[in-house]
């Protein structure tokens, strides 16, 4: 169909994918690729075989193990979360039997699932991508509309290759300016959330654009997106250019020969259009940003490193001033008081927002040569097992396990397992971690966690303190 009015890279997706509509708002979507991972895929194929229905396309759907997977280095046992093996047994078993594509516990392609759809080659740019899980928008950073479903919606598109979706609207963030040492993707995307709060992405999908995103590779790419669904967005995503090529180009599932050329000249067309109107746009300077660090319960309860925990809720709802309350209540903070110089028991680099091999070796840059603190556990879970490999062959394994962090097999690791029952922190601890939500026990009972880049977690781990990582430097 020829279009004349511009249009910004989502309605570009939008429009090449919907199958027909349906009132309301609502349309029925083509998905093109389909992930299922052991908790939301094992229900969405219960109910499949229930209602005695078959896979519409098996060559489209891809499973792995993430979730709740052991990590420990060899992996002794398959899982330690209660009711675990029911979730693996059941996926193993519906997957081999619908002959989905499985990457299983010792398959060498295996991990979190929204690290390694994007490194083989699974979702690629225009594409329509889902998971049942609500980060799936990490992977929006290829130029794909990726939004997660709840089992029912994944069900569906098994059966039909197609979901029903209202349309979001479309917001644009210029992230400008250069960013200063220490500064990266993660602590952009915990500013922006910092400024517009939780919801303040909500309705949208969000693209992130600006000379911040130009400059950045995809690992930080990833970052952003897979913070979108933080700040309230329905999904993430970021125009392809080079960068993006020239990272999907060896994906197993990448298109090859004459078809990739083809191709990356439908994935140059995609970009918005130079008068495309998005809904709203946003614009933050970056230039000024410290390395961020949340001292509360929820992303948006964050700051530069040297800032104070603020005096006020930053909503005057009645609802942001208990949730503020609740936050200093749990987090152990006081208004006004410095974050920067917390004791911590805890330090965790891993999930699907920074555990890629950029992540590990700006980490390992900081962890060579130092140690971490006495009494602070230090885990370091790779994203998936090829990064894992790549690491390795590096030597990055070498450094975190001289420093004093244990070096995990890939997954969610704690991250999940620590409100699932699994292994967690010890309780009532303070860690400081790579992730994305610091929701109260999401990472052990009462554990107060604090979000940061890699970078800040390694530097925190050797200080045994919330640190800046240009205090290390400056140390030498
Ligand atoms: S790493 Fe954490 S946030 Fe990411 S998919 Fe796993 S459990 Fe969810």
């Amino acid at each position: 169909m020829q279009h004349s009015m511009p249009r910004t890279l989502f309605e570009k997706i939008w429009d090449d994918h919907v199958v027909d509509e349906l009132g309301n708002g609502l349309c029925l979507i083509h998905i093109d690729r389909h992930f299922l991972h052991e908790l939301s895929g094992s229900a969405a194929l219960m109910n499949l075989d229930k209602a005695a229905r078959k896979v519409r396309n098996r060559e489209l759907t891809f499973a792995t193990l993430d979730h709740v997977l052991e990590t420990t280095p060899g992996r002794g046992m398959a899982t330690r979360i209660p009711g675990g093996n029911d979730f693996l047994r059941e996926m193993t078993a519906r997957v081999v039997a619908h002959e989905i594509r499985f990457f299983d516990l010792d398959d060498p392609r295996q991990g979190i699932v929204h690290v390694i759809a994007p490194e083989l080659g699974v979702v690629l740019p225009g594409m329509t991508f889902i998971c049942g899980d609500s980060h799936t928008c990490t992977v929006g950073a290829v130029g794909a509309f990726a939004w997660g479903v709840g089992s029912s919606d994944s069900e569906h598109a098994l059966a039909t290759q197609v979901v029903i979706a209202s349309r979001p609207k479309t917001m644009r963030v210029n992230l400008e300016g250069a960013l200063r040492d220490g500064v990266t993707a993660k602590d952009v995307i915990l500013a922006l959330i910092g400024r517009y709060g939780v919801d303040g992405g909500s309705g949208y999908a969000v693209e992130f654009a600006g000379s911040v995103v130009d400059d950045m590779q995809m690992s930080g790419r990833f970052t952003l997106c897979n913070m979108a669904v933080e700040f309230g967005g329905r999904t993430g995503l970021i125009a392809p250019d080079e960068t993006t090529f020239a990272y999907l180009k060896a994906g197993e599932f990448s298109p090859k020969g004459g078809a990739w050329d083809a191709a990356v000249s439908y994935w140059r067309m995609l970009p918005s259009d130079p008068n495309a109107v998005y809904d709203l746009e946003l614009t933050l300077d970056c230039s000024t940003l410290d390395p961020q660090v949340t001292w509360g319960i929820t992303p948006e309860q964050v700051g530069g490193l040297r800032d104070p925990v603020p005096v006020h809720a930053r909503r005057t709802t009645s609802v942001g001033r208990a949730s503020y309350a609740r936050a200093i209540e749990y987090s152990g903070v006081t208004p006004n008081m410095p974050v920067l110089g917390l004791p911590i028991d805890g330090a965790f680099i891993g999930s699907c927002t920074n555990s890629r091999l950029d992540d590990l070796r700006a980490a390992a840059a900081i962890l060579k040569g130092r140690k971490v603190a006495s009494g602070v556990k230090a885990i370091c879970t790779p994203g998936s097992t090829s990064v894992k490999r790549a690491a390795e062959a590096e030597g990055i394994d070498l450094i975190f396990v001289a420093a004093g962090f244990e070096w995990r097999e890939s997954g969610c690791s704690l991250c999940a397992s620590g409100s699932a029952g699994g292994e967690s922190f010890a309780f009532g601890g303070r860690v400081i971690a790579s992730t994305n939500r610091n929701f109260e026990d999401r990472m052990g009972t009462s554990v107060k966690a604090h979000l940061a880049s890699p970078q800040t977690v390694a530097a925190s781990a050797v200080l045994g303190r919330i640190a800046d990582v240009r205090e290390l430097e400056a140390a030498g």
